[in-house]
């Protein structure tokens, strides 16, 4: 039997049906509400390979180096090729179609989705690339299977598989051929919350399909229900501009916009919602753990589409224990110094001056970095760390934005740190304070640096189901794990330049030495890394952003410029448009990103200062063969001169506007961000600034255009405050800040949801 269907498809079968078949099937003989359907089971992918013939030459080509992108293309290709045209004998052939053909008139319009087998991956997703097809009819249905068997060796798959030493030749793949729902509303439920497991349903709904709602194309309606009671405790109602529908004409799936007069109306009924809340109760009981559901609306039924356990839900372990409590004393330990508390977390060590790189290796586990500025190469050392001191630097300086990332507490621009204190000294760094205290100092609570562990949930905190996104800023790949645990939505800043300076040569160098696709691989696999930890989380990668100065002590750097003002200079977009043998490769990197399948990753230009900016940055992007149309892509808001021509950059399509407010505020209030000595009047808060993006955000409002923050402010409590009310469709903060974050996001949501119904 070519074919199994899902009324007699049960968990058991997961070895050949696949999770996403055993799911359905388990879910149609508990009786929910499941789409009629079948699926082509793993088996007959096998026998096709085999009595074809093509096994031995699909699994040796897809057996190459995979950080060679270019065989890594070419061994897709190869199996693409193999397995799509090939032809499917007559008698299976004759079964899909028959098990069609017995699901209605002949004309159902089905979905067909890929079912990969192989449970004993880490993650089931990467077997297979969970390729679906909507709205198909008996013309392509076999054609689609053969897609989705082909998916199985996409680049991304094959990439993950060597990567983890997984014999291709054991994963298998079933295909899921499912009646479509023609939904009218759609979306995601939590049958208890997804943080903290508490017995609360959490709803999410858009109108039209759901595709719009799990890619996150569109902000949905959120609802929180108690399971218990069934009494909706908080309905949120989003502004819904997209949605996603089956064009009548072609029966593709078509993004359409909302009408006018149902964007901001509320998408479930209370009967709906009651209805739901009896599934998820059902599904819940029937599985005996909180599910993640996706389930649709069609002519008055409420229809589940797919259930997944929910693998959020944190255990309440609250980090790791600080290690320097127990032989502390409690006395008043003499305050030495001060200075910025740019990464939050108390800690003692014994100090250890790094003056040049090559005391480097001094430094041991547990110490006290303390330097003037730390630099790319230093990174290993700092995680090594138990605290970071610096001269020099403010609160978006190297020293500050790695301790953050790397969860380690940093005090900077202390001024004479580096004199005042002495090797073997034994210190507490307050990150928080900004303060270093002499010997070990009692603190109350666990080291404040819970989250370096990697394993490790950020903060213990449930986390808030808001409509504004909160995501997280990160420039090192190694903080990537870190990153996605704190479960923001998504990455609002991907930095490369601590990727590209980390290689200690500047990129014309690194190029002239290494090759161009040595260069282009340092990018793939740097960005890469996190992309693939977000997955399908989107993670927004912007193009190379550091000044003249910070390239000066790398190899190469005599080459550099020689600028009395870097941060007015050389930098950002204006570098790179200027050198477009360089910029390209980036985008290269990126392209090719997207060939293999991470199609989370958006493109983000620095530092633009208006439209001609953007306009030639776009031209760079199709050049390398980027479509701009089908990725997502913006700028940074950083000049003054971006916020006041906004609408010159809209007009040049972008999809989404961030605000780096470490640069803007700069530029608006003429304050060097790093200079310590003028630190006092750094402040993003100033009313001038306040001003640009209030007006910033209801320009790209009127526009459509997504509007967000990546700059330092946003993890700032109040920064929050005025850009949740102003309407700003996400903000990125720091690791550490996003539990805070989500938090404020959520407290100040329910406050205006309550404003506007008294
Ligand atoms: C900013 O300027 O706010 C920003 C996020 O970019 P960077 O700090 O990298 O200049
Ligand atoms: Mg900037």
């Amino acid at each position: 039997m070519a074919v199994a269907w899902l009324e007699d498809v049960r968990s058991a079968d997961l070895g050949t049906v696949g999770g996403k078949a055993a799911s359905l099937g388990e879910l149609t003989g508990a009786g929910l509400p499941v789409p009629p359907g079948f699926v082509v089971t793993a088996g007959t992918y096998r026998t096709f390979i085999e009595e074809a013939g093509i096994d031995e030459e699909l699994f040796s080509a897809v057996d190459v180096d995979s950080e060679d992108s270019e065989a890594l293309e070419a061994a897709h290709e190869r199996a693409h090729e193999l397995i799509v045209e090939t032809e499917v004998p007559e008698n299976v052939r004759e079964e899909i179609l028959e098990a069609y053909r017995s699901m209605g008139d002949g004309k159902t319009f089905v979905a067909v989705r890929s079912s990969a087998t192989a449970e004993d991956l880490p993650d089931a997703s990467f077997a297979g690339q969970q390729e679906t097809f909507l709205n198909v009819t008996e013309d392509d249905l076999v054609d689609r299977v053969q897609e989705c068997w082909a998916s199985l060796f996409s680049q991304r798959a094959i990439y993950y598989r060597n990567q983890k030493g997984f014999p291709h030749d054991e994963v298998d793949i079933a295909v899921v051929v499912q009646t479509m729902v023609d939904a009218e509303k759609s979306g995601v439920m939590f049958t208890s919350h997804p943080s903290t497991g508490d017995p609360r349903i959490i709803i999410e709904a858009a109108w039209g399909l759901g595709e719009a709602v799990v890619s996150g194309a569109v902000s949905p309606d959120n609802y929180v229900v108690d399971r218990t009671t069934g009494e909706v405790e908080q309905a949120t109602v989003a502004t819904k501009k997209v949605m996603h529908v089956k064009d009548d004409e072609t029966g593709e799936t078509v993004e359409r916009e909302v009408p006018e007069d149902k964007r901001d109306q509320r998408v479930l009924t209370q009967e709906e919602i009651d209805r739901l809340i009896e599934l998820g109760r059902k599904v819940e009981d029937h599985y005996g753990e909180p599910q993640d559901v996706e389930w649709a609306v069609a002519g008055g039924e409420v229809y589940m589409l797919q259930s997944r356990p929910i693998t959020t839900i944190d255990d309440g372990a609250s980090g790791s224990e600080s290690d320097s409590e127990s032989e502390e004393d409690d006395g008043d330990n003499e305050h030495l110094l001060s200075g910025l508390g740019a990464s939050p977390g108390i800690a003692s060590g014994e100090v250890r001056i790094v003056t040049k790189l090559d005391h480097l290796d001094q430094v041991s586990e547990g110490d006290v970095i303390v330097t003037e500025m730390t630099m790319p190469d230093m990174v290993p050392a700092m995680k090594r760390a138990a605290a970071i001191v610096t001269d020099e630097g403010g609160m978006t300086s190297h020293a500050a934005i790695v301790s953050r990332e790397l969860g380690v507490p940093a005090v900077v621009g202390c001024g004479g740190a580096t004199h005042t204190l002495e090797n073997g000294q034994i210190v507490t760094v307050d990150g928080e304070m900004g303060t270093v205290r002499e010997g070990r100092v009692a603190v109350d609570e666990p080291a404040a640096n819970p989250s370096a562990d990697d394993s490790a949930p950020v903060g213990s905190r449930p986390k808030p189901v808001t409509a504004t996104e909160v995501k997280v800023n990160v420039s090192i790949p190694d903080a990537a794990e870190r990153a996605a645990n704190t479960g923001a939505d998504g990455v609002g800043l991907l930095r490369i330049e601590h990727l590209v300076l980390s290689l200690n040569k500047t990129p014309e160098r690194y190029i002239k030495d290494e090759g161009a696709e040595a260069y282009i691989k340092e990018i793939m696999s740097g960005v890469r890394k996190v992309a693939e930890e977000f997955y399908p989380r989107p993670v927004r990668v912007r193009t190379l952003d550091a000044p003249t100065d910070e390239f000066r002590q790398l190899e190469g750097g005599d080459e550099e410029p020689n600028e009395h003002n870097p941060m007015l200079g050389y930098r950002g977009i204006r570098r790179s448009l200027d050198r477009p043998e360089v910029f390209k490769h980036e985008l290269e990197a990126f392209k090719r990103l997207y060939e293999q399948g991470y199609e989370n990753l958006e493109i983000m230009f620095p530092l633009v200062t208006d439209g001609d900016d953007v306009a030639a940055a776009r031209d760079h992007m199709e050049s390398v063969g980027i479509d701009p149309e089908k990725r997502e892509w913006g700028v940074m808001i950083e000049t003054p001169a971006s916020a006041f021509g906004v609408e010159d950059i809209i007009d040049e399509d972008v999809d989404f506007v961030s605000f780096g407010t470490n640069d803007l505020t700069q530029y608006v209030l003429a304050v060097d961000r790093n200079n310590e000595h003028v630190s006092d009047r750094f402040d993003e808060l100033h009313p001038a600034v306040l001003d640009i993006m209030g007006d910033t955000i209801d320009a790209c409002r009127e526009a459509g255009v997504d509007t967000s923050i990546c700059g330092q402010a946003g993890s700032h409590p109040k920064m929050v405050d005025f850009l949740v009310r102003k309407g700003i469709t996400s903000i990125s903060a720091n690791i550490d800040a996003v539990a805070d974050v989500f938090e404020e996001v959520d407290r100040i949501e329910e406050r205006l949801i309550l404003d506007s119904v008294r």
